[in-house]
């Protein structure tokens, strides 16, 4: 079996709290709190999960951009979680990032040109000038912008112009795995698309492989095998896109797929409210960390952390009441049928 490009295990990232005028840490942030995700070569696995669940802290960490707490990162084969500095500047151009917003991610006193040799002489791609200006017209083409476009400056270009800018300078090392943090959350909903199929189109053209992270379920519908839900710095749970998206498990990943817009007007879904709003990674809830908001949580939700346990084929979910709840739901439907048939 192909072994994974990516492979996390147990990742943690806690932020330490400091107060006093000589700083103690009084607590941590707990942003991220031991998270299993794996990347195969060429697949695209999607991070989704509210505004402050860890997911970018997640990515971020995987990069090595920021230092981890605990936990495993290895890329194809290589303990980066052990690496130094210099040791990341020799991975770093197989792992890019693109960032969520165009506007500020690019310099504005720095012409296309100069943003995308930067990257090309840094890591050796290209040599001479001549080479360079070559390479940057073929990346700017590969995006879908006019080549002779290299001598403007940022503020020249649109949202979605600016977007492609950002994936071409990831582009440039030839990297084989992107993080893509929130890549089209800052543009409009018909800009994203555009993007999201340049984004696909990359991943089949030059084999690479894609760690997405999104607030936005259906953002990764389409450019995702693979999705991880997010809850206060853990995984909910985790699937192929498809199972996930047809057949969700954990209360969680059913809540947030009820606000997805159906695409089909007349099949419109029922909208599962939360309660409340997310609670400080500072201090946690107990037990299942979503107990504070679950529709369905009981007095052992609070007492159990769940574990991740298998619930399809390559399909995990941690909820302690996920036979229960399914039992729950077609009494429910049941009743709700009858009831209907009675007027
Ligand atoms: Fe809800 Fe309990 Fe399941 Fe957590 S374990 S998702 S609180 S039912």
């Amino acid at each position: 079996m192909t072994e994974p490009l990516l492979r996390v295990r147990g990742l943690k990232k806690h932020f330490p709290i400091k107060r006093g005028i000589i700083p103690k840490v009084v607590g941590h942030v707990k942003a991220v709190d031991g998270i299993d995700i794996d990347v195969m070569p060429g697949q695209a696995v999607g991070l989704v999960g509210e505004s402050g669940c860890g997911k970018t802290t997640a990515g971020r960490c995987i990069l090595k951009l920021i230092q981890p707490t605990a936990g495993e990162i290895v890329f194809d084969g290589q303990p980066v979680h052990a690496f130094d500095r210099a040791q990341m500047t020799g991975l770093r151009k197989r792992m890019q990032i693109i960032f969520q917003d165009p506007f500020s991610s690019l310099n504005p006193r720095r012409t296309v040109y100069d943003t995308l040799a930067e990257p090309l002489q840094l890591h050796g791609i290209c040599k001479t000038t001549d080479e360079l200006r070559v390479e940057v017209r073929r990346l700017l083409g590969r995006v879908g912008l006019d080549p002779d476009y290299l001598d403007r400056y940022p503020h020249e270009f649109s949202g979605g112009q600016r977007q492609r800018i950002g994936i071409a300078r990831a582009l440039a090392p030839r990297p084989d795995f992107i993080v893509c943090d929130e890549a089209v959350s800052a543009l409009d909903v018909s800009v994203q698309a555009q993007i999201l199929n340049l984004l696909a189109d990359l991943r089949r053209d030059l084999g690479l492989s894609y760690l997405f992270i999104a607030h936005d379920l259906a953002v990764v519908k389409h450019l995702c095998d693979t999705v991880a839900v997010m809850y206060l710095g853990r995984i909910a749970e985790m699937g192929p896109t498809k199972a996930l998206f047809e057949d969700p498990k954990h209360p969680y990943t059913r809540a947030l797929l009820s606000a997805v817009p159906s695409p089909h007007p007349g099949r419109r879904k029922q909208r599962i409210a939360l309660k409340g709003d997310v609670p400080t990674p500072i201090d946690p809830p107990s037990g299942c960390r979503f107990h504070t908001r679950c529709p369905y949580a009981t007095a052992d939700c609070a007492k159990e952390t769940p574990p991740l346990d298998r619930v399809g084929d390559h399909h995990v979910a941690a909820c302690i009441r996920i036979e229960e709840i399914r039992k729950e739901d077609a009494a429910a439907a049941a009743a709700a049928g009858s009831a209907e048939a009675s007027h």
